[in-house]
């Protein structure tokens, strides 16, 4: 990555660790990156489950924890009659820093669309905390060669029509969807493609200031091996983490790793 663009590396817990090991797994984290340290210009929010985010919010602040507090999803409207949702609102009280919006497998078993992900970033930005904007194609897209157009047009869907300030602090993180959980990583080529599709289609609609500085992940089954080379793309700002962010030294390996 290049540009003085502050790498963002994010572990995704999903619906795992209930509060108990929750609170284990951020005191393991502390006490790796106590010892080893974040590198300079890098950055790292992890994302618990919703009954953890307190405990965590608690343990990350007591002890100085060098990382943000983030979380998985949220709702586009502030309160109301939407049982069971957990508002943007109620999550920057718990000094949330960035919201994960319309992740793929929110997309696939909720029927998250890009109309109601563009809802919600409205709702993380309107409380001053970061979304990290999810996109990817499924394996059926890619071999068709539609790759390119998919991801693009769920940027533009999710964030035009936004002024180049607000779009140029927001994080997109490219998801192919084949290489989510299954052990599949997309080759360094194939992520920094299409993390430079991302940026141009980003100038296209926000201008060059925004393209030049919002942030693009890559996530997909990304590991302390294969997270050197990835982080070295030049389009590259950062990775989003699932499976090995359950894991205190896996994750920590990721956080360190050089090319
Ligand atoms: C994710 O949950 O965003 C993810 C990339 O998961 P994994 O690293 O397990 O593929």
């Amino acid at each position: 990555m290049t540009d003085g663009r502050v790498t963002l590396v994010s572990g995704n817990w999903k619906m795992n660790e209930n509060h108990f090991e929750a609170l284990k797994l951020v005191q393991e984290l502390a006490a790796l990156l106590r010892a080893s340290g974040v590198p300079k210009g890098r950055e790292v929010s992890i994302h618990p489950s919703f009954t953890s985010l307190r405990t965590v919010q608690t343990a990350v602040e007591t002890d100085h924890v060098p990382v943000a507090l983030g979380a998985q999803n949220c709702h586009f409207e502030d309160r109301g009659a939407f049982t069971g949702e957990v508002s943007a609102e109620m999550l920057a009280k718990l000094n949330v820093s960035y919201v994960i919006a319309g992740h793929s497998e929110r997309r696939t078993y909720f029927g998250e669309t890009d109309l109601l992900v563009r809802r919600k970033v409205d709702a993380i930005l309107a409380h001053g905390m970061r979304p990290i904007v999810c996109v990817g194609e499924t394996l059926d897209e890619r071999s068709a060669g539609e790759a390119f157009s998919r991801v693009t047009h769920q940027v533009a869907e999710v964030l035009s029509g936004r002024s180049g300030e607000v779009v140029g602090g927001v994080v997109v993180a490219y998801e192919p969807l084949w290489a989510i959980g299954t052990g599949e990583t997309a080759s360094v080529e194939d992520a920094e493609q299409m993390c430079a599709a991302i940026r141009e289609e980003v100038g296209r609609f926000a201008g060059a200031g925004a393209a030049a500085s919002i942030r693009l992940q890559y996530g997909g089954s990304v590991t302390p091996e294969t997270a050197g080379a990835l982080l070295d793309a030049k389009n590259v700002d950062g990775l989003l983490v699932g499976g090995a962010s359950l894991d205190a030294e896996r994750f920590v390996g990721i956080v360190r790793a050089q090319a």
